[in-house]
């Protein structure tokens, strides 16, 4: 964690099965880090938060996270100022978007800051209407993502460990293999 954040000093202390409090000697080291999160250390996620001082922190402050989204996959015309509306009316705590050069295979994509339940299953796909009025489908990929089921599409858990599978065909049917 400290080889990453290339911070040497801090401080961590176990609050909780879940919670570690980590103190910055520096606040702009705490910025920064807060800023970039969420991280992923060893598939786990780790969501940073601002803690104030006396503040008690609940498991359930974690649950909403914003992560950095792309979404990929939508023919060049569509990357217009209006599309961008678009696509940030369809997810909450949207603060950011951009239009993005991939240099591996010279496509775009658009990237966005969205807040995102950690709990509830990612979704993977959007649907948008296009310029021609048509519909689009457009794919989305999670930076900093750790392990995610493609069964049901919840982090932190592979396909072969889902409890949706496991509770037999009804809880199936209700995930139906939508995020693979
Ligand atoms: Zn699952």
């Amino acid at each position: 964690m400290t080889k990453a954040w290339m911070s040497e000093k801090i401080q961590i202390t176990k609050l909780h099965d879940q919670i570690l409090q980590i103190f910055f000697p520096m606040e702009e080291e705490a910025n920064r880090i807060v800023d970039q999160g969420p991280w992923c250390f060893d598939k786990d996620l780790l969501i940073v938060k601002p803690r104030r001082y006396g503040e008690a922190n609940k498991v359930e402050d974690f649950y909403h996270t914003s992560f950095w989204i792309h979404i990929k996959g939508l023919p060049l015309k569509c990357y217009t100022k209006d599309m961008e509306q678009k696509i940030g009316k369809n997810f909450s705590g949207c603060s950011v978007i951009q239009i993005r050069e991939n240099l591996d295979n010279g496509g775009r994509f658009f990237r966005m800051s969205a807040t995102v339940n950690i709990l509830k299953p990612l979704r993977r796909t959007i649907v948008l209407r296009g310029p021609d009025e048509g519909h689009i489908y457009a794919l989305l990929w999670y930076e900093k993502l750790p392990i995610m089921c493609f069964n049901c599409g919840i982090i932190g858990h592979i396909a072969k460990k889902c409890i949706a599978i496991e509770m037999g065909k009804e809880m199936h049917k209700i995930f139906n293999m939508e995020f693979g």
